[in-house]
C-alpha cells in the first residue's frame, strides 16, 4: 500500500503539556500551556470587498485570508494583515436548475441543511452529513466555502459531497472535479461555489463519534451510479478518498449479504487509516468496515445492520 495517512496536527495532544508542531510532539512546562491557550489570532485590517477580482489580488499576500464564518479560523493564532470578506459577493445563496444546484461558497451549513430540493435529491444524506456538527448556531456561521477549501480530513460534508457529484468552482482554477480538488494542494486561489450534479448517484451517508457533536471517528459515504458502487471514508483521520468496486464484488443484479460483508472488508482493507486521541487506526478500519456494510444494506434496500449481531 502506498498512500500514507497524515495525521491531522490539532488532534494530537493528549494531555495538556503536548504540543504538535511542524511534524513533531513538543512538551512544554504548565505557564507555558496556559500561555499558548491565551493566544489568539488578530485581524490588523477587514475588507469588505466589491469584486472576486479585488479578494484574489488581496489573497495573493502570504498574511492575507479569505474570511469565511471565521469558524476555523479563530482557533488558530495566525497573525493576519487582511481579512477579506466575500459577503457583499451575493454568494450566500443555493440555486437550482435542470442540471445542478449551485451553492455559493458563502452559503452557511445550516443553510444547506434545510434546503428542501437538495434533501430531497441526496434522499437526506447531506442533511444527515451536517446535522453533527457542533449545533445550530455554529451551523449559522461556518460557510461552505471555508469547509471545502480547507479539505479538513475529518469533514463531514467533503465526505458526503464526494459520495455524490460535485465540481467546485475556483476562481482562477476554474471548474474542477471535487475528488480532484481534494488531491490538489492548498494555494491562494478561491472557491466561488460548489455545483452539485443532477447525476443518477444515489448515495447514503453515515458517521461514527464517540460523542454526539464531537468531530467524527469514521465518516463515510456508500454510493451507486453508472459505473457501480463506490465507498469514500475519511476521519481516517485524514482526508476522504474513495474506492470503486474494481473487483466487480457487488455487480450483480439483487446484491446478497455475502457480497455486502466481501464489500465492506475488501474496501475497509484498500486505505490507510491512523491513531489520534480519538481512536487507533485499527479500530478505525474495523468501523469503517461496518459503516460500508450498514451504507450498502441502505442502498441496496435492506436492513441496515445496525441490530445486534448484524454488523
Ligand atoms: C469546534 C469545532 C468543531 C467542528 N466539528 C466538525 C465536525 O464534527 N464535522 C465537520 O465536518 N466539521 C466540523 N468543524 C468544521 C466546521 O464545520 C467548518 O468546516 C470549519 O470551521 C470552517 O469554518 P468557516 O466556514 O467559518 O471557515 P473559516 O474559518 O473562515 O476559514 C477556513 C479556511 O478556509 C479559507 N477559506 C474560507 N472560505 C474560502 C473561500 N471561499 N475560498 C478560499 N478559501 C476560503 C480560510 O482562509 C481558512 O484558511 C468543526 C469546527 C469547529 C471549530
Amino acid at each position: 500500500m502506498t498512500e500514507r495517512c497524515k495525521m491531522d496536527p490539532y488532534l494530537v495532544g493528549s494531555k495538556s503539556c503536548f504540543f504538535w508542531k511542524k511534524g513533531k510532539v513538543e512538551i512544554v512546562d504548565d505557564a507555558e500551556v496556559q500561555n499558548r491557550r491565551n493566544m489568539m489570532f488578530t485581524i490588523r485590517e477587514y475588507v469588505k470587498v466589491s469584486s472576486l477580482e479585488e479578494a484574489y489580488e488581496l489573497n495573493q499576500k502570504k498574511t492575507n485570508v479569505i474570511f469565511g464564518g471565521g469558524v476555523w479560523l479563530r482557533l488558530g493564532k495566525k497573525h493576519i494583515q487582511t481579512a477579506i470578506d466575500l459577503s457583499a459577493l451575493g454568494l450566500d445563496g443555493i440555486t437550482e436548475d435542470a442540471d445542478a444546484f449551485s451553492i455559493g461558497c458563502m452559503t452557511t451549513l445550516h443553510t444547506l441543511e434545510i434546503h428542501e430540493g437538495i434533501h430531497a435529491y441526496t434522499k437526506g444524506a447531506v442533511r444527515e452529513s451536517l446535522r453533527h456538527i457542533v449545533g445550530v448556531q455554529m451551523r449559522n456561521c461556518a460557510t461552505v466555502g471555508g469547509s471545502i477549501f480547507g479539505r479538513f480530513g475529518f469533514s463531514d460534508i467533503l465526505c458526503c459531497l464526494m459520495g455524490l457529484d460535485c465540481d467546485v468552482e475556483l476562481y482562477r482554477g476554474g471548474r474542477v472535479a471535487l475528488t480532484d480538488f481534494t488531491r490538489m494542494k492548498k494555494d491562494t486561489d478561491i472557491l466561488v461555489r460548489v455545483i452539485l450534479k443532477k447525476s443518477p448517484v444515489e448515495t447514503v451517508y453515515l458517521s461514527q463519534r464517540n460523542t454526539a457533536t464531537d468531530f467524527p471517528v469514521v465518516s463515510c459515504a456508500v454510493s451507486k451510479d453508472m459505473q457501480g458502487y463506490r465507498a469514500v471514508v475519511g476521519a481516517r483521520p485524514c482526508m476522504p478518498v474513495e474506492v470503486r468496486d474494481t473487483e466487480g464484488i457487488l455487480c450483480s443484479k439483487a446484491i446478497t449479504e455475502k457480497q455486502i460483508h466481501a464489500f465492506g472488508a475488501w474496501a475497509a482493507a484498500q486505505l490507510a487509516f491512523a491513531d489520534n486521541t480519538r481512536a487507533s487506526g485499527a479500530y478505525r478500519r474495523h468501523i469503517a468496515e461496518v459503516l460500508i456494510k450498514r451504507g450498502l444494506r441502505q442502498l441496496t434496500g435492506g436492513n441496515d445492520g445496525c441490530g445486534f449481531g448484524c454488523i
